[in-house]
């Protein structure tokens, strides 16, 4: 296991291989209901897979093989430029120079780079691309929700969803395509397809929505101070602390001030609870964190979230406590899914409020956004809402989320890639026609 987890957060490597499981049983990898996997006493819900048995997808290099200069950090661009001809001592004022055309401009053609000198931009163009994923399909709910599917090197596919609110504009990234985990109430983590989004791939999925909705400054304009884009959340597709590398480079590149500029307090990554990893969210990232919590005992939590059973809530819930720079300011997210009759109770909600004793959190309740043959069904609202009093009255804020772009499945945990759909119905006119 552990293996798999370095494996997949090694920038050089391009699969994730989920090891086999120890039982070579079909069964195990199976989704079980969640209603027989408790009533059942025997091997299936102990032995339950934390990994499916995906296929890997290998990464292919961007066309023609010029290395992608989007998503380099500034020190990897400095080296790039440097490699390609670039005089040493100017390295650090063209990476200046690009940078603030390519993230602050939303400029990716090098012949519009007019402070640099034309052969300059001649050589940029013969050794680079500047490129992002390709918006393959926009959906726009009723709620003005939009979802983008789009396309990344080697033809799959990732989703990404842009939801307006009031004050803020929250776009939610994907950090792979599909997952390996096999939470049992997310559609993703059904995509039996995976890889590692490269960095490119993450802070390009911020720039096609801020190209599609319009964001980039225009040249003597007064400076807008209303973002579109204001927050970016890493909930998506996938499990971004098995990607850490790549999600830690797209982030630093988000942050920089001298480009997009969001600020550390404006990215929140979400983790089922890679305990190993966690403390480096904060050191070398520095975003907020949420923890997929959804569970106030271990055996609900090793059948919801079967990572459980390899780091359970006792662990996940101490790497909270000691989570650098944790305060009241800074408070870890506990993102919490209801769903009817199987962590929902009053019992549920005061446990809760146990295990977080003495952690600076919220609490985000999330009403069970349901997808085709879910095992399981929203809680009703009068469930939801008298557990966010209990929470409410022993002192944690507890917004119940609304769901959003339920009309187009772009809610949370609802993300699929179209491959993926496309390729189950192949097979299934494929064989209903043998
Ligand atoms: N893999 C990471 C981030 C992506 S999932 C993680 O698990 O944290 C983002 C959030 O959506 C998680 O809290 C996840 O538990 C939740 N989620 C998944 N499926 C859901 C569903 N069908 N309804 C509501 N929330 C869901
Ligand atoms: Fe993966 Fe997160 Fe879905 Fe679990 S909830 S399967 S970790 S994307």
């Amino acid at each position: 296991w552990k293996r798999l987890a370095s494996a997949a957060s090694n920038k050089s490597t391009s699969l994730i291989k989920a090891p086999r499981q120890p039982t070579g049983a079909l069964l195990f990898y199976l989704r079980i209901p969640y209603s027989k996997a408790l009533t059942q006493t025997g091997p299936a819900m102990t032995n339950a897979p934390i990994t499916q048995d995906v296929l890997t997808i290998p990464r292919k290099a961007a066309e023609g093989d010029k290395p992608n200069l989007v998503g380099m950090t500034r020190d990897q661009m400095r080296y790039a430029l440097i490699a390609a001809g670039t005089p040493e001592k100017q390295a650090k004022m063209r990476v200046g120079q690009v940078w603030q055309w390519v993230y602050h401009w939303g400029v990716r053609d090098f012949d519009r780079m007019t402070n640099l000198a034309k052969d300059y931009r001649t050589l940029l163009a013969e050794n680079f691309v500047l490129e992002v994923p390709q918006v393959v399909t926009r959906q726009i709910s009723e709620d003005g929700t939009r979802k983008y599917l789009v396309r990344i090197n080697g033809g799959h596919e990732v989703e990404v969803v842009y939801i307006p609110e009031t004050d803020r504009g929250t776009l939610c990234i994907s950090s792979q395509v599909g997952c390996t985990l096999t939470c049992s109430f997310c559609h993703t983590g059904t995509q039996k397809l995976v890889r590692n989004l490269t960095a490119a791939e993450i802070v390009g999925q911020v720039m096609l929505a801020r190209d599609d909705l319009n964001e980039w400054p225009t040249p003597g304009a007064p400076k807008v101070e209303v973002r579109l884009v204001s927050n970016v959340v890493l909930m998506g597709m996938g499990e971004p602390l098995y990607n850490f590398e790549n999600v830690r480079d797209a982030m630093k590149v988000v942050m920089d001030n001298e480009g997009i500029a969001l600020g550390r307090r404006r990215i929140t990554l979400s983790t089922s609870g890679v305990v190993p990893e966690i403390a480096r969210t904060a050191t070398e990232i520095g975003c907020l964190l949420a923890i997929s919590f959804h569970a106030t005992t271990d055996a609900v939590r090793d059948v919801l979230v079967p990572i459980n059973k390899k780091w359970p809530l006792e662990e996940l819930l101490e790497a909270c406590r000691a989570y650098p720079g944790v305060s009241n300011s800074r408070r870890i997210t506990f993102e919490y899914v209801m769903l009817d009759g199987v962590n929902d109770t009053k019992e549920d909600a005061h446990r809760l409020v146990e295990l977080l004793r003495g952690i600076p959190a919220k609490v985000n309740l999330i009403p069970f956004n349901e997808w085709p043959g879910a095992p399981y069904k929203r809680s009703s609202g009068n469930r939801i809402h008298a557990f966010a009093d209990i929470l409410y009255h022993a002192g944690y804020a507890t917004p119940i989320r609304t769901p959003r772009g339920e009309d187009i499945m772009a809610a949370c945990g609802q993300l699929k890639s179209a491959t993926e759909k496309q390729r189950k119905s192949d097979q299934k006119v494929k064989s209903a026609t043998l």
